[in-house]
This record gives C-alpha cells, structure tokens and sequence, in this order.
C-alpha cells in the first residue's frame, strides 16, 4: 500500500462538496474530433471558484439530472481554475446528453477525486507520457505542468496514438508542445491518404528513442491493452516498476470507495486510483478483468 504514496494527493486540493454536487455553467463547448468534445465549466458559487483545486490526472463526476452521473478526467491546466475543461466521448447514458448541452446550461460537479500523476515528485528525471485515445485528455494537465516547469525536468517525450488521423485530439496543441522541447511522437492505427507520419500502435513508439532507465519514468493512459504493451515495453527497457504509472479506468459510481464497482483487486479505482504506480497493481495486472 506504501506505493500509492507516491500517487495520493496531500496538501493543496480544496474540493466542493463530494457527496453533493456543486453546480457550474457550461461556458463554452469545443467540438474536438466526432463524437468528442470538450466542456468548460465554471462554478455558479463565486468562492468556490476561487477555492476548487486539483491536481493533474483527477477527475470529476459530472452530474446531468434526469440522468445520472459519469466519471470525466480534467483535462485543462490544473494553475487556471476559472474554468474547468472535461474531454468527454459520447458514448453512453450520461455523456449523450453531454453531448446535447448547450452554452448557458448547467451540470452537477462531485470531485475532485482520486489520486494524480506525480509530476512533482519526478521533478529531475526524464519523463515518458503515452497516451491513446480519450487516455490523452487525463495527461494533458501533466504536460501543462511539465511545460511551466520545463527547466526542473530532463528529456520529456509525448507518445499519443488514435485510431484514425481524424480521431486525434488537441492537435493544434502538439506545436505548441514541441517548442516547450518536448518529443511527441504520433501514431494511428489506420493512415488517411494525407498522412505521413507512424501507423502502429503507440507501444511500438518505443523503438524510435532511447531511454535512460535510470532516470526515466513513464506515466500511461488509455485502452488496457495499450496499457500492459506500454507497460511491457518500459520494463523491457529496465524501468523499476515504481516508476511507471498507470491510469486506469473502471465503471463507477459513488466516487468514494463505498460501493465496490471499480475495484481492482484490494484497491477502488476512485480513491485509491485512477493513477497508479505499477508496483501496486502488478500482481493483478495479467489477471483476466483485472
Ligand atoms: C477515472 C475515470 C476517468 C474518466 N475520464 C473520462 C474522460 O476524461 N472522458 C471520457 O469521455 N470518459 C472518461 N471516463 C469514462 C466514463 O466515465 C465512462 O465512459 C462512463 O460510463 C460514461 O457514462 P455514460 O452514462 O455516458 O455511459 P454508460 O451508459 O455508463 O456506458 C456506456 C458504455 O461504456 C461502458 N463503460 C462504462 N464505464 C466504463 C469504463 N469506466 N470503462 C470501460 N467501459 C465502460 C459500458 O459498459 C457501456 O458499454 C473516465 C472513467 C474513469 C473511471
């Protein structure tokens, strides 16, 4: 349990109320790729939007009444706080009627919940982020992060996968990225007849730099089986188990380790994860729906 440590927030994040929701305006709705857009939100009560903090890779459970809840990452930068961006695919109950909102709307926000990336702590060390999919929106507050602080940090090298050119996300971002000397590497996993760049898996990424063990973390968000290829990959290249980081992802529903839906092995999802260090979760990482 002393693994999760490293993960668990501590001072400096001040939250609503977590079993109630607070209420927040949809300010602004991006449309980000089909079927995925971003929501920014600010909260109605003016204190607390000067108060609500989070660290990068929480999330928030998003309530639409007459619908129910869903667990969203925050995916803006953890340092602006007037308002809060949600990446979210629409793929179910609730976040189809996410995708029916429109500006001047209000949702329900429980949170923030569970543990974070741990940028601060990796301060000094080379840092690997791999992200596929809706797995990139939970890392994006980490690279925000990273970036306002780029002078405390070795080599730091983005991996971002999606299925398709069309299914990539924030892309007008990645140049922003990149002059923060930041490598991103893309891939997709079917080419368009416009693009030039990887086709592959994002694990396969790995071939085309080299890391230092010694000094590398890896942090990893998206599908699971991305997850155990990026997870195989790092511990082919010797990083110590402590320094990879998973996000996972399981349904939930009460956000606070009382209702066992999200349970991996002796952990709960939302309190105890989403994040985790590999060491914590290995023995149950090639178990069957782990
Ligand atoms: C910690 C955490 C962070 C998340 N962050 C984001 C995010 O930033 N953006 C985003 O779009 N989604 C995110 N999700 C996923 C989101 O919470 C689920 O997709 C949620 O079920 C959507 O609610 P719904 O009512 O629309 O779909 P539902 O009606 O609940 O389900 C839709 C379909 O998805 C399946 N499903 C439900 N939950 C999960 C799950 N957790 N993993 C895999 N399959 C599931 C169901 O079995 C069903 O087939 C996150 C989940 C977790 C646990």
């Amino acid at each position: 349990m002393t693994a999760l440590a490293a993960v668990r927030p501590t001072a400096g994040v001040k939250t609503g109320e977590l079993l109630k929701p607070s209420w927040a305006d949809v300010v602004d709705i991006q449309p980000e790729v089909e079927g995925i857009s971003t929501l920014w939100l600010r909260f109605q009560d003016p204190s607390l939007r000067k108060e609500y903090r989070f660290l990068p890779g929480q999330f928030n459970m998003i309530y639409l009444p007459g619908y129910g809840e869903a667990a969203i990452s925050i995916s803006s930068d953890s340092e602006k706080r007037e308002l809060i961006g949600h990446t979210v695919r629409f793929v179910g109950n609730v976040t189809r009627a996410v995708s029916r909102l429109k500006t001047g709307d209000a949702v329900g926000i429980r949170g923030p919940f569970g543990t974070h990336w741990p940028v601060e702590k990796l301060e000094g060390k080379d840092i690997v982020i791999a992200g596929g999919g809706i797995g990139i929106p939970p890392m994006r507050p980490a690279i925000y992060h990273i970036i306002r602080n780029r002078s405390k940090y070795g080599k730091i090298t983005v991996l971002y996968g999606a299925r398709t050119p069309a299914d990539l996300l924030y892309t007008s971002e990645l140049d922003e990225w990149r002059k923060s000397d930041i490598d991103i590497q893309v891939t997709v996993d079917r080419a368009d007849s416009n693009w030039q760049g990887q086709v592959g898996v994002v694990s396969m990424l790995f071939y085309r730099f080299r890391l230092d063990q010694t000094r590398t973390a890896v942090l990893t968000c998206g599908p699971e089986i991305m997850i155990r290829f990026v997870v195989f990959e790092a511990l082919a290249r010797r990083v110590p188990t402590d320094q990879i980081f998973v996000s996972m992802e399981r349904n939930m529903k009460c956000g606070q380790g009382s209702c066992g839906h999200c349970q991996i092995g002796p952990f709960f999802v939302c309190k105890d994860g989403p994040v985790f260090p590999y060491s914590a979760v290995e023995p149950y990482f090639n178990v069957e729906e782990f």
